[in-house]
């Protein structure tokens, strides 16, 4: 009997791992094609300061869209083209194609802003990264002040000689560096205090805790505050009301992205919002 029961857990465990196999396989291939057939595409999503309401910068955030109309998050094919190793080759595109938007936009006379580009710790490991890094600057003439990237706790708190290395090579090429989703990890505070970045982004978890209720938020009020003691600046994503940009402006943040400014819009959506907001000086 026991024999039984333990041979048919074993049926049914190998059928359901079979079936998440095949289904990672399937999406694997579609990606694939996805790349060859120019089905991804980049959105981008407007960062304002809380005080002036000005843009600052745009978040590059790419997307996938189906033959039939229908899209696959990145959170969802991510993680595959990271296993794959495809992240690489993709990356190295939403870069180039990031830089080329801002050059073009620039040239369309907007002003000082900057362009934030979220960036896989294996895009981030590999050997090449920083030489990648420096031949789509001079490729596509972007301002190395004007580009930032956007890495992960575990990214940078991560095998940290290794780390503190390539953060200081992309330092020295004039571009500056965020950590994304702060507060989710496990940073050390006695490492975070060594390493060469520029900005923490709140995790929108605990910019989605502050609203009327004056008890929630401790986590966003403790990470604007960290970024005082450290001298780094400060932006929240994930703001989706009023009350949000309030709190978080009162407690001194820096920046924020949402909802609530833009969701984020391909390029030609992007220009005309742009436009809408007198973004550009010579228009
Ligand atoms: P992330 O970098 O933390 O990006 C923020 C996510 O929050 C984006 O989801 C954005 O669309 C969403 N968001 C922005 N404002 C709001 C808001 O007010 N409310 C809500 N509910 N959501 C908001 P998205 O575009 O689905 O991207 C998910 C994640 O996928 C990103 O998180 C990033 O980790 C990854 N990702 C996206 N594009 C790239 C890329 O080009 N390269 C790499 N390596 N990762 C990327
Ligand atoms: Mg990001
Ligand atoms: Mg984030
Ligand atoms: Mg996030």
């Amino acid at each position: 009997r026991a024999k039984k029961s333990r041979r048919g857990s074993f049926v049914f465990f190998s059928a359901e791992m079979g079936s998440d196999i095949r289904e990672r396989v399937r999406l694997l291939q579609s990606l694939r094609s996805a790349v060859e057939s120019e089905r991804l595409f980049i959105v981008y999503q407007p960062q304002v300061d809380l005080v002036s309401g000005a843009v600052t910068g745009m978040e590059a955030l790419i997307r996938w869209r189906n033959e039939d109309g229908t899209f696959v998050p990145p959170d969802r094919f991510i993680p595959l083209a990271e296993a794959s190793g495809m992240i690489v080759a993709i990356g190295d595109w939403v870069l180039r194609m990031a830089c080329h938007e801002l050059v073009r936009l620039q040239g369309m006379g907007l002003g000082e802003v900057r362009m934030s580009v979220n960036v896989s710790q294996i895009q981030f490991r590999h050997p090449e990264f920083l030489e990648k890094l420096n031949s789509a600057l001079l490729d596509t003439r972007i301002s190395p002040s004007c580009l930032e990237l956007e890495i992960t706790e575990s990214v940078a708190m991560e095998d940290a000689e290794f780390m503190l290395e390539t953060l200081h090579g992309v330092r020295q090429l004039g571009i500056s560096i965020a950590i994304d989703d702060f507060g989710t990890g496990y940073s050390s505070l006695s490492q975070l205090r060594q390493l060469p970045i520029d900005r923490l982004k709140i995790d929108r978890a605990f910019v989605s805790e502050l609203g009327g209720d004056v008890l929630g938020g401790h986590i966003a009020s403790m990470v604007i505050e960290l970024g005082r003691n450290l001298q780094l600046k400060v932006i929240a994503e994930g703001i989706e009301t009023p009350e949000q940009a309030a709190r978080l402006k009162d407690l001194g943040c820096h920046e924020g992205q949402g909802y609530f400014y833009a969701k984020p819009m391909t390029s030609s959506l992007l220009k005309e919002w742009l436009l809408a907001r007198g973004a550009f000086a010579s228009i």
